[in-house]
């Protein structure tokens, strides 16, 4: 049985990496559609559907930053931003944006193509069911992989919503952080336990009611992530152990 090869959508302005990413990318077997602009991307990226989209941030007419919310306005896909910056800041804002993924330049290739992979994984991965998940006032549901909390909807991008998903799966236990990485981006990415805590950093500003005293999604230090119910003695004896960095 033989499938379509999934169609990848480059956006890149730099012509010398543009063409070395299809190379890369056509050698694995996937289809390249091009772009060097924002305005062309969002052309190709109507016009052809791709499966996946690889965005650099720096652009000639616009800031990848801007190009990624109107892509996901209209359309789910998986997007890996790719990126020569490398502050924890711009990350977390390319990944509000709506980005799933990012990998920092200079890159290497097998870095690249393991994030291409777990993208696609994503991007086919199909619904589980369960009964809404709780922890405080926050509740997670599966099935329509939305998240709720006091005052309403929290709006996770769908890495964000996978961390939360697979804490909240194991209840109040400690989810070791290799455990972790392995489930949302796949075994290659095993020790990016630096790029979890980006990902940490972010939903807690989205669940927390102060993000710098964690009450609900607390670090163990040394070994990973619980989720905490919503129990005032619990939510002051973790506080002293979920500084960070
Ligand atoms: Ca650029």
């Amino acid at each position: 049985m033989t499938r379509a090869p999934h169609q990848i959508l480059v956006i890149e302005d730099e012509q010398g990496l543009r063409e070395a990413l299809r190379v890369l990318l056509v050698r694995e077997g996937y289809r390249t559609i091009e772009a060097a602009t924002a305005e062309r991307a969002q052309i190709e990226a109507r016009n052809h559907k791709p499966d996946l989209l690889i965005v650099d941030l720096g652009l000639p007419d616009g800031d990848g930053l801007e190009l990624i919310p109107r892509i996901r306005a209209w359309s789910p896909v998986p997007i890996v931003v790719l990126s020569a910056r490398t502050l924890e800041e711009q990350k977390i804002a390319a990944l509000d944006a709506g980005a799933d993924d990012f990998v920092t330049k200079p890159f290497s290739a097998p870095e690249l193509l393991a994030r291409v992979r777990a993208g696609l994984r994503r991007g086919a991965r199909a619904p589980s069911g369960d009964v809404p998940l709780g922890f405080g006032a926050i509740r997670v549901d599966l099935v329509a992989r939305r998240t709720h909390g006091a005052h309403g909807e929290i709006h996770l991008t769908p890495v964000e919503y996978r961390v939360l998903e697979s804490l909240a799966r194991r209840g109040g236990m400690v989810v070791p952080q290799r455990v972790l990485l392995r489930e949302v981006w796949g075994p290659d990415r095993a020790q990016d336990t630096r790029g979890l805590r980006v990902f940490i950093s972010s939903l807690r500003v989205k669940i927390e009611p102060d993000p710098r005293r964690p009450r609900y999604l607390v670090t163990e230090t040394g070994i990973g992530y619980r989720l905490c119910p919503d129990d005032p003695v619990d939510a002051a004896a973790n506080a002293g152990a979920s500084l960070e960095r």
